[in-house]
C-alpha cells in the first residue's frame, strides 16, 4: 500500500467517512468510498464517459485498489460499474456485491466494454503512427478481456430486502430502484463511534408508473442519503410515446424507406420493442420486418425471461411457456455479420434497431451509411445524446456527416422521440426523499450536470431539509 492510502486508513473508534470520488458536477464516473473501523468500502465503481473527464479513468485510482476491502454496485450501467475490471487490473480483489440480474448484465457489458476498449487502442495506435504523433494515454486498451473475466470471477450476489454484511460493522441492503433490470438503492448501516448510522445511495432512481419495471421501493429512513440528479431541474413533460412512434413508423412506411433506430442495448432496445408489439397488436402499424441488429441487446433481452419477476406483473405474465413479449411475427434477432449486413439488401420498409446508442461504434453506423442518404427512410432517436457523438451531430442538422472515414450528406428524415426515460424527474426525486419515514440529517446531491444538481439542493433547502452538493475528493464524517 502507498503512503498516502496508508494516510488515508482511519483508525478504529473514528467516525464513519464518505470520500466523493466522482458523479460530482457530472453524470458518470460515480464512486464514493466510505471508511468505516480501518476498512474501506467503495459503493458504484463508474467509468467517466464524458471527454473532458476521461483522464480519471487513467490516472492511478485515488487509494489503492488492494486497500479496498469490498465493492457493492447499485446497477450495471457501464457510469455506475465499468471501471471495475480497471480496479481488478490494479489489484483489487475483495468481493463485488450486486443483485443477480446486476451480475448477468454486468458480465455482457464488462466483457463488451473490453473488446471496444482493445479495438479502439488498436485502432488509436495505427492512426498515431500514420500520423507520426502520441496521444495524451498510452495506446492500450484500459482493460482487457482478461480482466473483465477477474472482475466477473469476483461477482457475489444478494437479492433485495436481503441483509448481509459487506465487513464486520457494515450490514447491507438493496431495494429495488426501479431503473434497469435488476438496479437497487443500497443502505449500509454502520457502527461508529457514536452508536450507528445508515446511508442510502440511490443509485439511478427509476420513474414511478412507468412499465416494463417496479416503481422504486420507498426510501429506508436512512441518516444521510446520497441521491442522483439527472433531472434535478426537471419534470418529464407528459408524452405520448406510443402515439409519437406510431407517426414515425407509418409516414416512413408510406414513403417507402426505412426506420433505423439506434438503441442502448439495456433497457431502451426493449422498450422500443414492447412498444412496437403493442402497436402492432392494436393494428396501429403494419406487420413490418424488425430486426434487432445488436448481439449484446439479444444477450440482454434473453435475461427479461430469467428475471421476469422483476417486471411488472402484466409484461412477466406474458412470459407463459414458450410465449415472450419479445419474439413477435417479423422479428429477427441477428447474431452474425453476415446477417447483418444482409438486411441492406431487402427491399421494402424494415425496421433496425441496433447500437450504439449514441452512434459512435458499433453496427447503427452501417446502417446509417445505408439509410442517411436516403429522402424516404427516417433515422429516428429514442435516448439521449451526449456532446461530441456522432448521434449528438445528427440530431444537431450536421450536414454532411461523416461515417465510416467518409462525410456522407443527410437526406433522410431526422426524428426524436423524447418520452422514453428510464430516470425519475425532479418530482419523483422529492417524493421518494420526502416520503421517507424519518427526515435524513443530511444529503448529498450528486450524478447531474451543476444546474440540475443544484437546482435540487435548493429544492431541498426550501423544505428544510439540510442538502449540499459535494465536491470531487470532498470527504465528510457521519456524525
Ligand atoms: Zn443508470
Amino acid at each position: 500500500m502507498s503512503r498516502a492510502a496508508q494516510a488515508l486508513v482511519r483508525p478504529e473508534g473514528s467516525p464513519a467517512e464518505l470520500t466523493f470520488l466522482g458523479a460530482t458536477g457530472t453524470v458518470t464516473g460515480s464512486r464514493f468510498l466510505l471508511e468505516v473501523q480501518g476498512r474501506r468500502i467503495l459503493i458504484e465503481c463508474g467509468l467517466y464517459q464524458e471527454r473532458e473527464f476521461a483522464a480519471r479513468n487513467w490516472d492511478g485510482f485515488p487509494v489503492d485498489p488492494r486497500s479496498i476491502d469490498a465493492v457493492v454496485l447499485t446497477h450495471a450501467h457501464l457510469d455506475h460499474s465499468g471501471y471495475l475490471p480497471r480496479l481488478v487490473q490494479a489489484g483489487f480483489a475483495g468481493p463485488v456485491w450486486c443483485t443477480p440480474a446486476t451480475a448477468s448484465l454486468a458480465e455482457i457489458l464488462w466483457l463488451d466494454a473490453a473488446r471496444i476498449a482493445v479495438e479502439d487502442a488498436r485502432f488509436k495506435k495505427r492512426r498515431h503512427e500514420r500520423e507520426g504523433r502520441r496521444g495524451p494515454h498510452p495506446e492500450l486498451p484500459l482493460y482487457t478481456v482478461a480482466d473483465a473475466r477477474r472482475a466477473i470471477g469476483l461477482l457475489r450476489t444478494a437479492d433485495y430486502r436481503q441483509r448481509w454484511s459487506v465487513a464486520p460493522g457494515v450490514r447491507a441492503e438493496f431495494r429495488d430502484a426501479g431503473h434497469i433490470l435488476g438496479s437497487a438503492t443500497l443502505t449500509l448501516r454502520v457502527r461508529a463511534r457514536g452508536g450507528e448510522r445508515s446511508i442510502t445511495f440511490s443509485g439511478d432512481l427509476g420513474r414511478t408508473s412507468e412499465p416494463p419495471l417496479h416503481d422504486p421501493e420507498p426510501l429506508a429512513a436512512p441518516d444521510y442519503v446520497v441521491v442522483e440528479s439527472t433531472y434535478g431541474d426537471r419534470g418529464h413533460a407528459p408524452a405520448d410515446v406510443l402515439g409519437e412512434l406510431e407517426a414515425v413508423v407509418n409516414s416512413t412506411v408510406a414513403a417507402g424507406g426505412n426506420v433505423v433506430i439506434p438503441a442502448f442495448a439495456v433497457g431502451r432496445a426493449q422498450d422500443v420493442l414492447l412498444r412496437r408489439k403493442t402497436l402492432i397488436d392494436s393494428h396501429r402499424i403494419p406487420r413490418l420486418m424488425v430486426f434487432v441488429d445488436s448481439p449484446m441487446a439479444t444477450s440482454v433481452t434473453a435475461l427479461y425471461r430469467q428475471y421476469r419477476s422483476l417486471l411488472d406483473p402484466e409484461l412477466a405474465a406474458a412470459f407463459n411457456g414458450r410465449r415472450s413479449p419479445f419474439e413477435f411475427p417479423g422479428l429477427t434477432y441477428v447474431r452474425s455479420v453476415e446477417a447483418s449486413k444482409a438486411i441492406n439488401r431487402i427491399a421494402g420498409s424494415t425496421v433496425i434497431i441496433a447500437g450504439a446508442g449514441m452512434c459512435n461504434g458499433g453496427r447503427i453506423k452501417h446502417h446509417l451509411v445505408t439509410n442517411i442518404g436516403r429522402p424516404d427512410s427516417t433515422i429516428l432517436f429514442v435516448g439521449y445524446q451526449a456532446q461530441g457523438t456522432l448521434g449528438r451531430r445528427i440530431v444537431d442538422g450536421d450536414n454532411p456527416v461523416r461515417i465510416l472515414g467518409e462525410q456522407r450528406d443527410v437526406r433522410a428524415r431526422i426524428a426524436r422521440i423524447d418520452g422514453f426515460s428510464a430516470h425519475a424527474d425532479r418530482d419523483d426525486l422529492l417524493r421518494w426523499i420526502l416520503a421517507s419515514e424519518r427526515r435524513p440529517k443530511q444529503l448529498f446531491v450528486v450524478h447531474g450536470e451543476a444546474a440540475a444538481t443544484e437546482s435540487l439542493v435548493a429544492a431541498l433547502r426550501e423544505r428544510g431539509l439540510d442538502a449540499a452538493a459535494p465536491e470531487f475528493g470532498e470527504r465528510v464524517a457521519l456524525e
